[in-house]
């Protein structure tokens, strides 16, 4: 049974120490409650773990020093931080990019990247648009370069989880089942908690019971 399982990042897997909406710097980063035992449940079952997450703040220009937000490097160093408080994951990616022309892989020491455009289709002899299109979510490409890359496209079950409409967008982009992540959060959590409204699919996701 291939099985896998597309986090967002901000808000979905981590928060911020400091309570800031944005993080401080690259070690200002913790799990959000929850997170840590949802995720090792989740590899348990058999799943496949990976990180997808938007940078536009690496391409958004400040206007008072004109540069970017965030440097490549220091979202690099995020992303690295990240993974090392959840090694469950098998990589996280990035777009740092409004086009969605850039992937960024990385998994804690090391980090690859891609253009678009020179990726080819195992198939053919030129890069393919449609296996990869803007990597930057709601389109599908960092999920579908994924998919390619480690061999799911005959998967039995894939989800999305995230906390943004763009991460809903992208799980009926990528044609893959979509959960808000708190409602992740919430089944996880310590306590009684009162996960809402949700589908059977769900709670076999989340319960391992078949209805
Ligand atoms: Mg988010």
């Amino acid at each position: 049974m291939k099985k896998a399982i597309f986090f967002d990042i901000d808000k979905t897997l981590t928060t911020t120490i400091s309570g800031e909406a944005l993080k401080k710097d690259e070690n200002d980063i913790k799990l959000i409650e929850g997170v840590e035992e949802g995720t090792e449940y989740f590899k348990l079952k058999g799943y496949k773990l990976f990180g997808v997450s938007n940078q536009g703040g690496c391409s958004a220009v400040n206007k008072a020093t004109g540069l970017p937000f965030k440097s490549i490097s220091r979202a690099i160093k995020e992303m690295q931080n990240t993974h090392i408080l959840l090694p469950q994951l098998e990589l996280i990616a990035f777009c740092p990019d409004f086009e969605g022309n850039i992937i960024y892989e990385v998994q804690q020491g090391e980090y690859r990247h891609f253009y678009r455009n020179e990726l080819l289709h195992p198939n053919s002899s030129s890069a393919n648009t449609l296996l990869f299109p803007s990597f930057r979510k709601p389109s599908p490409g960092m999920i579908n370069k994924i998919i390619w890359d480690w061999n799911l496209h005959d998967a039995d079950e894939i989800w999305m989880i995230g906390d943004r409409k763009e991460d809903e967008e992208v799980a009926e982009a990528a044609n893959i089942k979509f959960m808000w992540a708190e409602k992740f959060h919430k089944r996880f959590r310590s306590g009684l908690q009162e996960i809402g409204e949700i589908t059977s699919e769900q709670l076999q996701l989340l319960e391992n019971l078949r209805l």
